[in-house]
């Protein structure tokens, strides 16, 4: 049986700018929902004996498991968003991360633009990811509803939820400032630049 994974922050702590307000419906409802349904999708099958990664790569493009890859693949993808974020985030990143997305995108702006623009241009429900590809450089992709860049032979670094339910109570139709909001004060680079260390020495399947 898998459990909802702890929220890294009290519910009220990216206010102003996401609300507790959001919160309490997209991580105790939303997540707790998918968290709820692979559960019960799971119970009594094989798939209840293995790890989330294993699920979600064993059912991503397997027409006769989209259900179970759905929301095992939302699970995950909600866990690495709200890691996605932290109090007083923005800025830059340092180090080698920083050298990475200069060398791929030009320069931190042109990475930033390229972001938001996935953001902005995923049609519909989805997500905007910073990734590292299998000849180790750095990628903005965006994905379409569950569909999650590990199942792609990429290792996220970072993600931004662009489901209307992550922003709509907040921002209403403005996607765009919400997003720039994620990159001007919550996105968490700590978390990204420690997923791009651990990535250095991780296999791509
Ligand atoms: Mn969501």
């Amino acid at each position: 049986m898998f459990t909802l994974p702890p929220l890294p922050y009290a519910k009220n702590a990216l206010e102003p700018h996401i609300t507790a307000h959001t919160l309490s419906f997209h991580y105790d409802k939303h997540h707790q929902t998918y968290v709820t349904n692979l559960n019960n999708l799971i119970a009594n099958t094989d798939f209840a004996e293995l790890s989330l990664d294993d699920i979600i790569q064993k059912t991503a493009q397997s027409p006769a498991h989209t259900s179970i890859f759905n929301n095992a693949a939302q699970v995950w993808n909600h866990t690495f968003y709200w890691e996605s974020m932290t109090p007083n985030g923005g800025g830059a990143p340092t180090g080698a991360l920083n050298d990475a997305i200069t060398r791929d995108f030009g320069s931190f702006e042109a990475f930033r633009d390229t972001f938001k623009q996935a953001a902005l241009t995923q049609f519909g429900s989805g997500w905007a990811w910073l990734v590292l590809t299998q000849d180790k450089t750095l990628k903005i992709v965006k994905t379409s509803n569950a569909e999650c860049p590990t199942t792609l032979s990429m290792i996220p670094l970072i993600t931004i939820d662009v489901w209307e339910h992550a922003y709509y109570l907040d921002f209403q139709n403005r996607r765009a400032d919400y997003t720039d909001t994620f990159l001007a004060a919550l996105i968490n680079w700590r978390f990204a630049e420690s997923n791009f260390e651990k990535a250095q020495t991780t296999k791509v399947a």
